[in-house]
């Protein structure tokens, strides 16, 4: 399998001009600015969900990713699969198990990806990556050097995951002080010592633009062989297809039949597995990509129009993993909608990148969109996300986070009859007290494991917003 810039340009490759896996995998963005995409899609058959049925889920995750990897051998990636989704770390044999919310609304499902070590979807593609990444610098006997800045989910993700890997050590950014108790607890209870929390003076677009910035020091980066893991990484999509073929098979009982996906996005990472699905051949009806006050997909999905949000737009919610202004992931779909012509692609990208905006409301590609591709989208509001807590909570027993509350609350909009809706559950009430306590007048239960999270001790090194100080930091420790 050889992967493509969306832009058109090459990958550095270590072989003869083809990018395969390998190449791709400890890349963000290509030389050109573009993402990797494979070529073609691998096919899924109804023969092959058939005999997917009864595998467990590492086994049917090696299923998966074997059809995109072509230069690791097969022996070796199974191990490495099979390494990663286990019960111990995964929390049940399921992995990613399935319970019904027909009490709530007809022929909705729940699909439960955050039962991993920091209770967020982000571990079941972040764990793979790790395995992998430390697979691959082995093999080249390289070391590599994550810089990083996080809001809250993506760094504990990418933290746990390469805790005490050889040859990796993580240095992550966040804002000092505006990350929740749980989740800064998360973070700087870790002890390993590749692992370094930098709680920088500042708001999260501080820590953002200094990853930028040393990445941007093109000499510095090779001299301290910096990387990054960040939303575009294709190994991550990869990962994230498993768990729809999952849902799938779960939902369905064989034959062809057709099931929804509702998908609550920022990022735009986690449908966009869900759309490589479904080119895949996955039998997908629609999908259903839901966002919070941040609507800028929503937006798109209705008229069209894709405007990136300047920050000062950007809405801070209350679930604020899904608080973004513009999705990263994005460019991918729109790659297969404009027939993989990165001509077209750039084309519609320069407006992006001039008018902030891209306008497809009167193309013909705009109605392939919900027809060929299958899209549909809802938005949901605070009070919303707040009524839909309790009122699952008093129909199902379950409790859901603020984050899965906006996407059952826009699959309900769209469920309809006969074809189930499977909604993917993206993270644990846990890590979001605060709504819980504003929608149901209680704390949240602490999976097993987190009792004593917060009275861990923390570990962590407070640096001023600069550059300069990080570098400095980094440099004497690589
Ligand atoms: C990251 C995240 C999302 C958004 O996923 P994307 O892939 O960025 O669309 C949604 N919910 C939670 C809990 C997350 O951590």
């Amino acid at each position: 399998m050889n992967y493509l810039s969306t832009r058109g340009g090459a990958f550095p490759s270590s072989g003869d001009g083809e990018a395969c896996f390998l190449d791709i995998l400890l890349e963000g963005l290509a030389p050109d600015g573009g993402l990797a995409m494979p070529e073609s899609y691998p096919r899924i058959t109804s023969e092959m969900l058939d005999a997917w049925r009864f595998l467990s889920y590492a086994e049917l995750a090696f299923e998966v990713v074997r059809r995109f990897v072509t230069d690791i051998p097969l022996a070796d990636l199974r191990g490495i699969v099979m390494k990663t989704y286990t019960p111990e770390t995964f929390g049940s044999d399921d992995i990613t198990p399935m319970t019904s919310l027909s009490a709530f609304a007809p022929g909705l499902e729940l699909l439960h990806l955050s039962n991993g070590p920091t209770l967020a979807f982000k571990d079941l593609a972040m764990q793979l990556l790790g395995n992998l990444f430390e697979y691959a610098l082995a093999k080249s006997g390289r070391p590599l050097n994550i810089v990083g800045a996080t809001s809250g989910d993506t760094g504990s993700a990418a933290e746990y995951a390469m805790r005490g890997k050889r040859g990796i050590r993580v240095f992550m950014l966040s804002p000092r002080g505006r990350m929740s108790a749980f989740q800064t607890a998360q973070m700087f209870s870790l002890s390993d010592a590749n692992i370094h929390n930098l709680a920088i003076d500042g708001v999260f677009d501080d820590c953002q633009d200094i990853v930028k910035a040393v990445s941007a020091d093109v000499a510095f980066k090779h001299a301290h062989a910096i990387g990054t893991v960040n939303s575009i990484n294709w190994a991550r999509v990869v990962a994230q297809v498993v768990y729809y073929v999952r849902g799938y098979i779960l939902a369905t009982g064989g034959n062809d039949e057709r099931v929804s996906f509702t998908v609550p996005s920022g990022n735009f990472g986690n449908i966009c597995a869900g759309h490589v699905a479904r080119m895949m051949g996955l039998p997908i009806d629609r999908l259903v990509c839901a966002t919070n006050e941040n609507d800028v997909l929503d937006e798109f999905f209705r008229t069209g129009v894709y405007r990136v949000r300047p920050s000062d737009e950007t809405h801070a919610t209350s679930s604020p993993s899904m608080d973004i202004s513009k999705a990263s992931n994005f460019e991918r779909f729109v790659f297969d909608l404009v027939g993989r012509d990165p001509v077209a692609l750039k084309t519609l990208w320069r407006e992006v990148d001039e008018d902030g905006r891209l306008d497809l409301s009167a193309s013909p590609l705009f109605a392939e969109v919900s027809g060929r591709y299958g899209f549909a989208s809802g938005q949901c509001s605070h009070a919303e996300r707040i009524a839909v807590i309790r009122e699952v909570e008093r129909t199902t027993g379950a409790v859901i986070d603020p984050h899965t509350a906006v996407a059952v609350k826009v699959a309900r909009e769209h469920a309809s009859d006969g074809v189930p809706m499977v909604v993917l559950e993206t993270a644990q009430p846990a890590k979001f007290g605060e709504t819980i306590r504003e929608a149901l007048g209680r704390d949240p239960a602490l999976p097993a494991g987190f009792e004593d999270l917060l009275t861990r001790d923390q570990r962590f090194t407070t640096l001023a917003a600069d550059v300069g100080a990080v570098e400095a930091y980094i440099a004497a420790r690589t």
